[in-house]
């Protein structure tokens, strides 16, 4: 079994309720982050996971939703991993994430240079360990492997999406994608898809272009549905709504899903999990 937890459901537009883009999977022992938007310690912390139990960060692109709490997950699993010699977190995200991590390190250079002069149990850096890729195996553990395959979300690139399997169960993390071969294949036969959604027919509507530019390298919530049928994937879990999606309003946007994909149909609140099993 594979669980999936939305930890961050929310966009770029700040929102009360939801977090930036990020989500949790539990598989065969290890946590990975996928994404790590605003909130995202917080709302890991709600559901008991601290930064210092991550097994890995996979970051699926660089736009500023879906990093924007990087130097509070590296700051945060430093200060508070107690062990002499901490492991270094594993980071797998496109060309480009290494660069970003340690831009992010020499941002955060005066705190780290105050706490290693103030604690002496702390006497270097962050211990971050960096991987990119575009596509091909990124991880194989315990079991657990994780494959990566590039998206379409031009003009951001590259950008990658995730399978994670576990014994027989597979989850695909689409992240920010139009449709694209890349993901098809990497999504072929997976028992869950996750992928960021945004509502085109109420985007299309908006008066300022920059808000309609959106659309333009985004998939549409009927897009994503699409994507699902054609892979036959059993579950299509949706997150990542644009316009934020309004409580009550989830039917309608089942309602669209549906109408392209006949699978189970998964979207909520921050903190909505699901349970993904090997499908017969
Ligand atoms: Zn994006
Ligand atoms: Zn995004």
């Amino acid at each position: 079994m594979i669980e999936i937890t939305l930890l961050g459901t929310g966009s770029p537009i700040p929102d009360p309720n939801r977090a930036g883009p990020a989500t949790l999977v539990r598989a065969g022992g290890h946590v990975f982050l996928v994404d790590c938007g605003r909130g995202v310690l917080q709302r890991a912390a709600a559901v008991g996971v601290g930064a210092g139990e991550l097994s890995a960060l996979l970051l699926t692109h660089l736009h500023s939703d879906h990093i924007g709490d990087l130097g509070d997950v590296l700051i945060t699993r430093w200060i508070s991993t107690f062990a002499p010699d901490p492991e270094p977190l594993p980071i797998i995200g496109p060309p480009g994430t290494a660069e970003t991590v340690a831009a992010t390190l020499k941002a955060f250079g005066h705190d780290i240079g105050y706490r290693i002069a103030h604690h002496a149990d702390l006497n270097a850096p962050p211990a971050v360990e960096v991987h990119e890729y575009t596509e091909g195996p990124a991880w194989n553990c315990d079991g657990v492997s994780i494959q990566v395959a590039p998206t379409d979300h031009r003009p951001v690139a590259p950008t990658i999406g995730f399978r994670i399997e576990s014994g027989t169960a597979s989850v695909v993390l689409a992240g920010d994608t139009l449709p694209c071969p890349g993901l098809d294949e990497l999504a072929s036969g997976a028992d869950a898809l996750v992928h960021t959604v945004i509502r085109k027919d109420i985007v299309a509507k908006f008066s300022q272009q920059r808000l309609k530019d959106i659309c333009e390298y985004h998939s549409s919530v009927e897009e994503a549905a699409a994507t699902a049928a054609r892979a036959g994937v059993g579950t299509l879990v949706m997150t990542h709504y644009v316009p934020a999606l309004v409580p009550g309003q989830e039917e309608q946007w089942r309602a669209l899903a549906a109408g392209e994909f006949g699978g189970r149909i998964e979207l909520g609140a921050d903190l909505h999990r699901v349970e993904v099993n090997a499908r017969p």
